[in-house]
């Protein structure tokens, strides 16, 4: 089968290897679509996947259909699916607690896309406990937005937004405006979203939830903020995982005000720890989503409650890949999300 290997530092090979066999457990699926996620571009800049993983088949945000339903009793050949790239031990004090997303044995076990075979490629194998059924009303492109649409989910959970609140989301990418979108099912009443990029400040004027989009680099930000939310945000949801970033949403909460920071980076960042403190602000981070939450994702995107296809920018195929990535790099690219359409 066709796929696209991760051969180095912003190498994308295409490269023809042997399709999953059936082996009557996993399940085997058909990939149509897979999204290209903010991570995929992380290991794409490094050329390895998680935990240094090498030669990895990213894509893990994907919608497929079901070749082989393995030990799946109530799946056949044919059904659309998709399903959460988690791999939960089941053991670990994490997993025991619940809190799956978290598995303690995670770097060592398979998750795909992100340390084992992926979906960009023809077909991909998956944990059958994993696999969800798709309803009709949830085309391919969609589904490929589950994944992410549950990142934001759990991220707005954990800021512990509700009705009333006032929330800074900073970075208007996928997952801010993803963010956006559950703070205002949660009742919110009013949600600023910062953005550097004039495309992104734009598509978020024009597609997004939030109330108001602002420039951080605006020196009258603060005042404006502080005059609207009498003296600060109840809450921020930090995506862009630069220090600035963190340091103006630490500055623009009020006292007890809550931080989540939804971003991921693997260097040691400069934060104004004193600023947190002098304000008792509770901070927390967060990584993926629960199973129940992958599954509250699928329902609000089936009762078009959220609307993710908006979000979609852009599709290519496989051996349009390269430069989808080359484009989403480039911080000058006019994309939000890129679906990879597979076999579509
Ligand atoms: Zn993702
Ligand atoms: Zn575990």
């Amino acid at each position: 089968m066709k796929a696209v290997k991760l051969s180095g530092p912003k190498q994308l090979e295409p490269v023809d290897i042997e399709a999953p066999e059936p082996d009557g457990k996993h399940v085997i699926i058909k990939v149509s679509a897979c999204g290209i996620c903010g991570s995929d571009l992380h290991y794409w800049h490094s050329g390895l996947g998680m935990g240094g993983v090498p030669d990895l088949i990213m894509g893990h945000e994907f919608a497929g259909t079901v070749i082989d339903p393995g030990n799946r009793a109530d799946l056949a050949a044919g059904d659309r699916v998709t399903a959460l790239p988690l791999d939960p031990c089941g053991l670990c004090a994490a997993c025991r607690a619940g809190h799956v997303n978290i598995c303690l044995k995670a770097l060592k076990r398979s998750i795909p896309g992100n340390n084992s075979a992926g979906a960009f490629a023809e077909s991909l194998k998956l944990r059958p406990d994993m696999v969800r059924k798709l309803p009709d009303s949830i085309n391919d492109v969609e589904a490929a937005m589950i994944e992410p649409t549950a990142v934001a989910l759990h991220a707005v959970r954990a800021a512990g937004i509700g009705p009333g609140d006032s929330v800074m989301i900073s970075g208007g990418g996928p997952i801010g405006l993803l963010c956006a979108a559950w703070a205002k099912i949660s009742g919110a009443a009013y949600i600023a979203l910062t953005e550097i990029s004039a495309f992104r400040k734009s598509f978020a004027s024009d597609n997004g939830d939030a109330d108001e989009i602002f420039d951080p680099a605006n020196p009258d930000f603060g005042s404006q903020i502080m005059k609207k939310t009498g003296g600060g945000f109840d809450a921020a949801i930090e995506t862009s995982a630069a220090d600035a970033g963190i340091n103006l949403a630490l500055m623009m909460l009020k006292p007890k005000g809550r931080l989540v920071l939804a971003g991921i980076n693997a260097h040691t960042q400069a934060v104004l720890t004193i600023v947190a403190a002098a304000r008792e602000i509770t901070q927390k981070s967060v990584m993926a989503y629960l199973p129940e939450e992958f599954d509250t994702a699928i329902d609000y995107i089936k009762q078009n409650r959220i609307n993710v296809e908006k979000l979609v920018t852009n599709t290519t195929d496989l051996a349009g890949l390269d430069t989808a990535f080359e484009r989403l790099a480039s911080g000058e690219s006019e994309e939000i999300k890129i679906v990879c359409k597979t076999g579509i």
